[in-house]
């Protein structure tokens, strides 16, 4: 995800990266996800504008993480825009307080590195439990069948019922 400062010309260049599983383990260790089998890349352009570099990209496809109810994957689709300002740090003109600024980067060296951005719309993107779908019955708690799968013995038996205060949590209608 580097882009050589010498070679982005006056028309700029086009961004097409794939985000492959290695980067992805490589960038976001605390994030169990990879991509999907149809891919997630980052397709846009990098433009030049004055001594800054314009990134427009969208970052887009699917991850597969793993569902929180029963562990099988759960297909995360990612959808976001990206737009970028890098201003290069040595340069003079840019006050310390615009690195904060939302959508601006400083970059020194040679080249642009798109890394850290897109690691952290990923971050954002990924569901704190994410599901392989809204309905998913999840594992049993007594036998660990997967209850979208299979009707074991315990799916019939009702709910455990609740005692004392929680019997009186669950009578208030909300
Ligand atoms: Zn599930
Ligand atoms: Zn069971």
């Amino acid at each position: 995800m580097r882009f050589k400062i010498n070679e982005i010309g006056v028309d700029g260049v086009p961004v097409n990266v794939a985000v492959s599983a290695e980067w992805l383990a490589a960038a976001c260790p605390d994030i169990d996800a990879r991509p999907a089998p149809a891919g997630l890349s980052l397709r846009g352009s990098i433009t030049p504008t004055g001594d800054d570099f314009l990134l427009r990209a969208d970052l887009r496809g699917d991850l597969e993480a793993t569902c929180a109810r029963c562990l099988e994957p759960a297909r995360v689709h990612i959808d976001v825009p990206l737009v970028i300002t890098y201003v290069f740090s040595g340069s003079e003109d840019v006050p310390e307080e615009d690195e904060d600024e939302v959508g601006l980067v400083t970059f020194t060296g040679g080249e642009l590195d798109l890394s850290d951005q897109v690691r952290d719309e990923l971050v954002l993107a990924i569901p704190f439990n994410p599901l392989c779908h809204e309905g998913c019955k999840g594992l049993c708690p007594l036998c660990g069948s997967n209850r979208n799968v299979v009707a074991c013995a315990h799916t019939t038996t009702a709910p455990v019922i609740a005692t004392g205060s929680l019997a009186a949590l669950s009578k208030i209608k909300l």
